[in-house]
């Protein structure tokens, strides 16, 4: 049976009008919840919403196997990123493509992976073909570090064989490597005051001014780029900030790359608050803390800085010759698509799931431009995705030996 193009069509749609930034996705569950019924299944929620502070929490389906496949739990997530003032999307269909009307977040990452889902799940099983034990999840807050994958219960899927997420473009990409990413959030502390007034006191926005000059930028090496996201100081022209902070981020494929450059990182920050220091003579402001020097009757003021440093997500590379891999690779080809293994430059939910033991690729399912103020869905990726999931879930993507006719997107 051909995939039902309406019925990925109308179920896209009626996602992506429905605004879900990560933690309020309920709109967007409710919807699911109510088109997974139809279908004769059971969703249910578990407690990440309210572990997490949103109002919604993973959805998942299980679906007991019905003869021969794969045991496979497969995954989408239902938040977006922010969208400013947070409209309704109103999306156009033109051809094969969905944009948002003027432009903007439609949502595509990831409501096209929701929508194959859906799809799958109405199909299954219609062809005549068996399958193994299925679980389904749709979760919450991947786009802020896929904290949602990381409340779910791991004994959900603790005799999957493996684990496929929907969440990147062309349906024949195949993410088998991703990169771990370090989140630096950085606080200078000065010593505010009044800008007529300047003795004894510390700037903090031009200390961190020096810091972020000093920070290395954008791509690094080829397996590593780093990113300043986030500066705030100041709340006026005339006042010395006291505080200043910054959030900055390094990912790299490359484990020992991106030890050095951590190290490298936190010894710039501190190098540069420690320069600026302030040699007290005679009266003291009496703020921040003072070191004395001694016999020399002059105090010591520093700048002072907190750096949080936090691994966001851990990097992954699951080998070409893995099951899941040759697998879903022979699945695409079955669906008339050459499988192109690709190495992501960003997290996903996989990242959570191989940290947790479950070897989890990514398949593109048709966003195109995700975050950005092009975005857009492909219907016939999604189509292709579709027809990709039921082959390897049907049991179709038979292991093999020997050439693949893959292409490499690394
Ligand atoms: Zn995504």
């Amino acid at each position: 049976m051909p995939t039902r193009k309406s019925a990925l069509l109308d179920n896209f749609l009626d996602l992506a009008r429905i605004p879900s930034p990560s933690l309020r996705e309920r709109g967007v569950a409710d919807l699911l919840a109510g088109k997974i019924r139809a279908l004769g299944h059971l969703p249910r929620e578990d407690g990440a919403g309210q572990a997490l502070g949103g109002d919604c929490g993973n959805l998942v389906v299980e679906i007991p196997g019905k003869g021969k496949g794969p045991r496979l739990l497969i995954a989408a997530h239902m938040d977006t990123v922010e969208n400013p003032g947070d409209p309704p999307a109103k999306p156009v269909v033109e051809g094969e493509w969905v944009r948002r009307e003027g432009g903007g977040i439609l949502g595509a990452d990831d409501k096209t992976g929701c929508a194959v889902m859906l799809e799958v799940m109405a199909r299954l099983g219609a062809d005549g073909r068996g399958h193994g034990d299925l679980t389904f999840v749709f979760t919450v807050a991947e786009e802020i570090e896929a904290l949602g994958a990381a409340q779910l219960d791991t004994e959900l899927y603790r005799d999957r064989e493996a684990a496929v997420v929907l969440d990147y473009s062309k349906a024949s990409s195949l993410v088998v490597a991703a990169p771990t990413k370090v989140a630096f959030r950085v606080t200078v502390h000065g010593i505010a005051g009044h800008a007529a007034f300047p003795e004894n006191r510390i700037n903090a926005a031009h200390v961190m001014a020096q810091t972020l000059a000093r920070l290395p930028m954008g791509r690094l090496d080829g397996f590593t780029t780093a990113n300043l996201g986030i500066v705030r100081s100041g709340t006026a022209i005339n006042i010395i900030p006291g505080s200043a902070y910054a959030e900055y981020e390094i990912r790299s494929h490359r484990k020992d790359v991106l030890d050095f450059h951590v190290k490298r990182v936190i010894a710039c920050v501190e190098g540069v608050v420690r320069e600026n220091r302030l040699f007290l003579l005679g009266e003291d402001s009496g703020m921040g803390d003072a070191v004395a020097v001694p016999g020399e009757g002059i105090k010591i003021r520093h700048a002072r800085v907190d750096v949080d440093v936090e691994v966001s997500y851990e990097g992954y590379r699951i080998p070409d010759q893995a099951p899941i891999v040759e697998k879903l690779g022979k699945a695409l080809e079955k669906s008339g698509l050459t499988p192109e293994l690709t190495v992501a430059q960003g997290g996903s939910d996989a990242n959570i799931f191989n940290r947790r033991g479950l070897e989890s690729v990514v398949l593109g399912c048709g966003m195109y431009g995700a975050h950005g103020a092009d975005e857009r869905a492909n219907l016939k990726d999604m189509a292709g995705a579709v027809e990709a999931l039921l082959n390897l879930i049907g049991g179709d993507g038979t292991s093999r030996r020997g050439g693949t006719g893959k292409k490499c997107g690394r």
